[in-house]
């Protein structure tokens, strides 16, 4: 079957994200041509401005379009505290649960051989440096109960512990290999209070 160019090229770019095969992205392009024009100029124009402008927080590395994000310079948050997470979602699934109140610090990763990450490749060294504030009292580690996230786990509490500053790690109500990102609130919220020292 051939599609007119501009739809067969439509059709390609949205086969190109996660999750959407051949018949998705052709729904999703022939609803797009159903839409007025300035609809589709809105939704392409909220795409570039997002990619454009958001970069990331320069003190936890969370998403931000600031260069200090909305969560770092929220005055209600405990700064002594630091929640230590791989990626941006995970802070998200956090979040959702309005139980922490402290701030968050994004590795942007985790460390696997296989894969050719090392630590040298995370915010490990920002981490570092924000941990250098007397200031801070607790580092919770809340990394996905996997292989890499043990790794790091590991790694990271062994730069962390002569620091003198108290060390805890997020009791997973979840299988092994399961995802912060699709857990519910309640099993987050449970995990949190549920964390346990290093
Ligand atoms: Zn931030």
């Amino acid at each position: 079957m051939s599609y007119t160019l501009p739809l067969a090229r439509l059709i390609e770019e949205f086969q190109k994200l996660p999750g959407i095969g051949p018949k998705s992205a052709q729904r999703l392009a022939f609803h797009v041509l159903k839409q007025p024009p300035e609809d589709v100029r809105t939704f392409s124009d909220a795409l570039l401005e997002a990619r454009d402008k958001i970069g990331y927080c320069q003190q936890c590395f969370n998403l931000s379009a600031q260069s200090v994000c909305e969560l770092c310079v929220q005055p209600n948050r405990k700064q002594q505290t630091i929640c230590l997470v791989s990626e941006p979602k995970d802070l998200y699934a956090l979040e959702r649960t309005g139980e922490f109140k402290g701030v968050y610090h994004v590795l942007q990763g985790l460390i696997s051989p296989l894969e050719g990450i090392s630590p040298e490749d995370l915010k490990i060294k920002e981490l570092l440096a924000r941990l250098s504030n007397p200031d801070v009292e607790e580092v919770i580690l809340a990394l996905p109960p996997s292989i890499e996230g043990d790794t790091t786990s590991l790694y990271l509490s062994r730069l962390i512990k002569p620091l003198g500053i108290k060390l805890t790690r997020i009791a997973f109500g979840l299988p092994v290999g399961a995802d912060l990102e699709y857990a519910d609130s309640m099993t987050i919220t449970r995990a949190l209070q549920g964390r346990q020292s290093v």
